[in-house]
């Protein structure tokens, strides 16, 4: 990691505690001390390796601008690295302070860590920003009172902080509570918080977040967005100017982490079109409402490169009384055909979320709302557990709406008034199971067959469900394979059950494999794709155009797969022709799609 020592930098005295520094002087402990020659570590712990710490780098930005002579080293963890190692490598060059940004699945691990540290390193002040920097400050409350203070929380955005935070910081003398609001400030800006060297040190390999706005114009109850009051958007050529910048580095991911970035369609459908003309690979992540696309949006969204942009669309429930409790004005019929329309142009990845445990959502109602956005053929549907944030519109309803919800982060809900514990988790395995099951490519034409029959899906992945349970599914690894078994399971007792074997050979064989596996293994009694490709090689022509030569004919037949298909199944992958013995042929070759199956042909007997 590197060290950012100015070179003008002269030790004039070294830090020790005082005697008295333990008691409090207006609200803050006293070091003898005139400068810092320690380091601050800004510390980032992600739920991921792939994940970076935006909040890390407007820190460190603001501390330079601030404090000119500290010396600042960036650190990045996951949750899951060695928690020792991970002390160490904090407590390593003495560090005067140690900046944490706390968020819902790094919290307790922090909380852990300021506790250990503080036996470590005994001068050492802990710093504490991000959104759960308020709970984690109220535990150390008790800790201050009893004169043990050596933590600080800043609550809201570093910009905004004040002058008085680094005044204090450079004199070693740190309060423990410090405010500052985005929307509270007098010019409302935020700089562009990356420089060169980052792309290739804290970057490297890992997911690159921006925000091009700030606040959300929406206030879901259950969401710490809901606090905020305003909204900010960078100007555009500014934005255009920090996404060149960006794009120089040839990210793979780019995540905006803008709270709805369609808030306004017209910069939205021009920050689009911009980066679509930007040449590159990377992938863009936005989060966006439903209920705010143009058609000048979906005539843009049409012509895309398949698999440069990721949606995800916040649904939560299709329960009109659900969603007016939580404030969250989209009218659920308009978000089906918004999400709809979007699949049916291909060029998405389309993730959707419910979240279990709102008020008035009943077992009942969340099937139904299941049901509706399964229907309007996300590829992915995250159902999460509601989670009662402290600080969150939600508490205030806890008693009268019944909640029972864990008492550690990420406080998840175990119980409502409508849907007692017991149900709770039976929708929770139901949930898990659709993340399992649904929300890969392994089985894209047999959920579209089920979605065009109008199925009751919930009756089926509870069909599912329960011979997944009888069978410990949930203590093994899910693999294509395995899931592959547990519906052909189900298939056994269906009357569509040859169309559904043909429907998830047609999946598996997509998804790149050249053999069948047991439980997809054509019949006995009819023809072999081994037979099949013997008849093709004798009868189809020396040459196809586009297809083969008569130099590489025989390397064609030996890299494809072949495989008899019904009638039926011809019309469910889209092929409206009628033919006797259509005959799937599958090529080695990817498609330029969303999910790159391999390319398929189809042979008709004349
Ligand atoms: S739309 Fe999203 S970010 Fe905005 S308040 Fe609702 S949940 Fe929070």
């Amino acid at each position: 990691m590197k060290h950012f020592a100015l070179p003008s930098y002269k030790v004039i005295s070294k830090i020790t505690f005082c005697s008295k520094s333990l008691h409090s002087h207006n609200h803050c402990k006293v070091l003898q001390v005139n400068t810092i020659h320690q380091p601050i570590k800004l510390v980032g712990i992600n739920a991921r390796f792939t994940h970076s710490c935006l909040a890390l780098f407007y820190v460190r930005n603001e501390l330079e601008k601030n404090c000119p002579d500290v010396a600042i080293e960036l650190l990045q963890f996951t949750i899951n690295d060695n928690y020792y190692e991970m002390l160490l490598r904090l407590s390593q060059g003495d560090p005067r302070y140690i900046f944490f940004s706390a968020a819902i699945w790094n919290s307790s691990l922090i909380e852990k860590l300021t506790l250990d540290l503080r036996l470590c390193l005994p001068a050492c002040r802990v710093v504490i920003g991000g959104p759960q920097a308020s709970v984690l400050g109220d535990r150390f409350n008790g800790l201050e009172q009893s004169g043990q203070d050596s933590c600080t929380v800043v609550l809201g955005e570093i910009e905004a902080v004040g002058q008085k935070f680094y005044r204090d910081l450079q004199a070693g003398c740190m309060r423990s509570r410090y405010e500052g609001s985005f929307f509270s400030m007098k010019d409302l800006s935020f700089a562009y918080p990356y420089r060169p060297s980052d792309f290739t040190e804290h970057l490297l390999n890992k997911h690159i977040y921006y925000e091009s706005s700030k606040g959300c114009p929406f206030g879901c109850t259950y969401c710490l967005s809901a606090a905020e009051k305003g909204l900010y958007h960078k100007e555009l050529a500014t934005v255009k100017s920090e996404l060149i910048d960006i794009l120089s580095h040839q990210p793979k991911v780019v995540r905006f982490i803008d709270r709805t970035f369609n808030d306004v369609p017209a910069r939205a459908l021009a920050i689009w079109q911009f980066l679509a003309a930007e040449a590159g690979e990377t992938l863009f992540h936005f989060e966006m409402a439903p209920d705010r696309f143009t058609e000048e949006m979906y005539d843009f969204l049409a012509t895309l490169a398949p698999g440069r942009f990721q949606f995800e669309l916040g649904i939560q429930s299709t329960n009109e009384r659900t969603l007016t409790a939580v404030h969250r004005r989209v009218d659920p019929a308009y978000a089906h055909r918004t999400v709809n329309r979007l699949a049916g142009l291909g060029t998405i990845h389309l993730h959707v979320d419910l979240i279990l445990g709102l008020p008035y959502e009943t077992h009942e109602s969340f099937m139904a709302s299941f049901r509706d956005v399964f229907a309007m053929g996300a590829h992915y549907i995250q159902m999460g557990l509601l989670k009662i944030l402290p600080d969150t519109p939600i508490c205030q309803d806890v008693e009268e709406a019944g909640y029972l919800f864990c008492h550690e982060p990420p406080y998840a809900i175990l119980q409502t008034n409508w849907i007692d514990h017991a149900t709770m988790s039976e929708l929770y395995w139901f949930s898990e199971l659709v993340e399992k099951f649904h929300n890969n490519r392994y089985f894209g034409s047999f959920w579209g067959y089920l979605r065009r029959r109008q199925e009751d899906i919930g009756v089926l992945f509870k069909e599912i469900l329960a011979i997944c349970q009888r069978s410990g599914f949930f203590q093994l690894a899910a693999t294509q394979e395995l899931m592959c078994r547990k519906l052909v399971e189900i298939a056994a007792k269906r009357e569509d059950k040859e169309l559904i074997l043909e429907l998830l050979r047609y999946d598996w064989l997509r998804c790149g494999f050249r053999f069948l596996p047991d439980c997809l293994l054509v019949d006995g009694s009819t023809e072999q794709p081994e037979q099949t490709k013997s008849i093709l090689y004798k009868s189809l022509p020396a040459e196809m155009d586009g297809i083969y030569r008569k130099n590489n004919r025989n390397q064609f037949f030996r890299k494809s797969y072949f495989l008899r298909i019904s009638q039926q199944m011809l019309w469910e992958i889209g092929m409206k022709a009628d033919s006797s013995n259509p005959c799937l042929c599958i090529l080695p070759e990817r498609e330029i799609s969303l999910y790159k199956f391999n390319k398929v042909l189809i042979f008709f007997d004349k």
